[in-house]
């Protein structure tokens, strides 16, 4: 009981105001979802007013029809409101979990916005999807004919997933190509199992097998097989390998041992879930177990990493970020939940370098004013003078953020065009980039993003690919007819 209480899930509610009431009955109705009973789905689809001005389905990147599908769950029509929600999304148990939903469909629900608390649409989401799989309704591709044309998908991420599904529901040959020994990219390695439990992804990983997928894992494109030789193999290349280059932090002490970059720190956690053996994770260069961490960032990778500290037992988490909260780019739920575990935010601060011989024991920082807004409308920080001080620390984790790898360099296609940031650029009515016949989809194209975008760009991929492949085919008929 005293962990649950620590990690938020019980609530006193007559000491909350309005919208943390709101909160708690979302998380009773996740904790009763956990146990799959129908009752908390029905009652939450009951309360969707189907009002007729969709603003949840019209903030849902893959436009989920979401009034049709809760009506649905509120009679009891389960299987036809799977059927309806997997028309739209290819991972929908996946974004039910995870996608920040109060900044998507929910907070954009009526019921919300007239202050009665949202309709926890992402927890119907999940809870139909779950019920389809208990039932059998989810079943293995079956294309309705096969095609000799074959695809090759860098990237088992999200985006590469809802591409390879929508390709080979049309009976393409599809390869799926990724370095990573597991399918699923950030889903697998990246978010914590906390949130998205890995079997969920396994789950997904084998019905697409299942189907037809062929995966080809522990293979770097760029290393172990060049670009050059996929456009030649297949009718089709499609880009979707995330955004990996970590962000980093200069200033004296910088390379102190003790000073890591976020995603080895999850990938560690997130292997020793697994089951897997991670060296790092055993020595405790990657263990937060006892420590004192401070994790520099105000993002969604800072939020799991200080949640996964505290899951592994650290003797104190500190929060880092150079703004105040209100301008923080991560999720404002996770945030609170974050502190509800025991997270210290210390906010409008700067780090400026570390202290300690060999291993880092503490990072110096000084403190920050929010300025004025910039072209953006985002407030500037600005430090202020004298406001030096020193955090102790043991474990520090670098959390702020992620730019593309040198694609065109690594794929040794030169000529690929990127954007200033590196993103591979495209036309987005088609998804292809200058290169014919390769198209690219998710972070690559984004930059760091969600879950649900790469969803929306793999499927909008998927369509450009089997356009241009069914364009290529009508014309090499006309010519063979002339
Ligand atoms: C810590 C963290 C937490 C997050 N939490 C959330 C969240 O809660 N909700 C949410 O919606 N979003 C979240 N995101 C963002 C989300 O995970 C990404 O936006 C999403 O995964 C992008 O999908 P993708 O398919 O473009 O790329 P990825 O998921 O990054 O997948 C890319 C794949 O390409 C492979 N690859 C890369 N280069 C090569 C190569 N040369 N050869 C072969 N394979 C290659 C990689 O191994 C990887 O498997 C989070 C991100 C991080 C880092
Ligand atoms: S996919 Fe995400 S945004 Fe769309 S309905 Fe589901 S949870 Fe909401």
């Amino acid at each position: 009981m005293a962990t649950q209480k620590m990690l938020g899930f019980v609530h006193t509610e007559q000491r909350m105001p309005e919208k943390r009431k709101a909160e708690a009955r979302r998380q009773d109705f996740n904790e009763i979802y956990a146990r799959f009973t129908d009752k908390g789905a029905v009652e939450q689809a009951n309360r969707c007013s189907q009002c007729g001005v969709p603003f949840c389905q019209v903030h849902c990147p893959v436009s989920n029809n979401i009034p049709d599908w809760l009506k649905l769950t509120a009679e009891g029509r389960l299987e036809e409101a799977y059927e309806l929600s997997q028309a739209t999304n290819n991972l929908p148990e996946i974004c039910g979990r995870i996608c920040p939903q109060d900044r998507l469909c929910e907070g954009n629900c009526t019921i919300e916005q007239s202050t009665h608390g949202t309709v926890t649409i992402g927890a119907v989401e999940k809870y139909i999807t779950e019920t389809a799989f208990d039932n059998g309704w989810v079943k293995p591709i079956v294309p309705r004919m096969e095609r000799e044309q074959s695809v090759a998908i860098i990237g088992a991420g999200p985006a590469g997933l809802a591409a390879a599904d929508q390709l080979r529901k049309k009976g393409y040959q599809v390869h799926v190509y990724d370095r990573y020994d597991r399918v699923g990219g950030l889903l697998m390695y990246g978010i914590p199992g906390f949130k998205l439990e890995k079997d969920v992804v396994i789950r997904r990983w084998k019905l697409l097998e299942e189907g037809g997928v062929k995966f080809h894992l522990g293979v770097e494109v760029g290393r172990n097989i060049d670009m050059r030789t996929l456009r030649a193999e297949h009718d089709a290349v499609l880009i979707a390998t995330g955004v990996y280059k970590a962000r980093d932090l200069g200033g004296p002490g910088a390379g102190l041992d003790g000073i890591v970059p976020a995603l080895d720190y999850l990938t560690a956690s997130n292997r020793k879930s697994l089951g897997d053996t991670v060296l790092d994770f055993e020595t405790g260069k990657l263990n937060a177990k006892g420590k004192k961490v401070v994790v520099i960032g105000g993002g969604d990778t800072a939020m799991d990493c200080v949640r996964t500290a505290i899951r592994q037992g650290a003797m104190s988490v500190k929060c880092v970020y150079r703004r105040d909260r209100k301008n923080m780019p991560g999720s404002q739920r996770e945030t609170a939940n974050a502190e509800e575990e025991g997270v210290e935010f210390v906010w409008q601060t700067a780090p400026e370098g570390f202290t300690g011989d060999a291993h880092v024991t503490g990072v110096k920082a000084y403190k920050m004013h929010m300025g004025v807004a910039d072209a953006t409308g985002r407030q500037t920080p600005l430090p202020i003078e004298g406001s030096n001080f020193t955090m102790e620390a043991d474990l520090v984790i670098k959390a702020l953020g992620f730019d593309p790898e040198e694609i065109p360099s690594l794929f040794g296609v030169p000529e690929l065009k990127v954007s200033r940031w590196g993103t591979v650029q495209v036309k987005y009515a088609t998804m292809m980039t200058n290169l014919d016949g390769v198209f690219a989809a998710g972070d690559i194209v984004r930059g760091a993003s969600l879950v649900v975008w790469g969803i929306k760009d793999g499927r909008d991929a998927a369509a450009g690919i089997h356009n241009y492949i069914q364009a290529k085919i009508a014309q090499g008929l006309a010519v063979a007819a002339e």
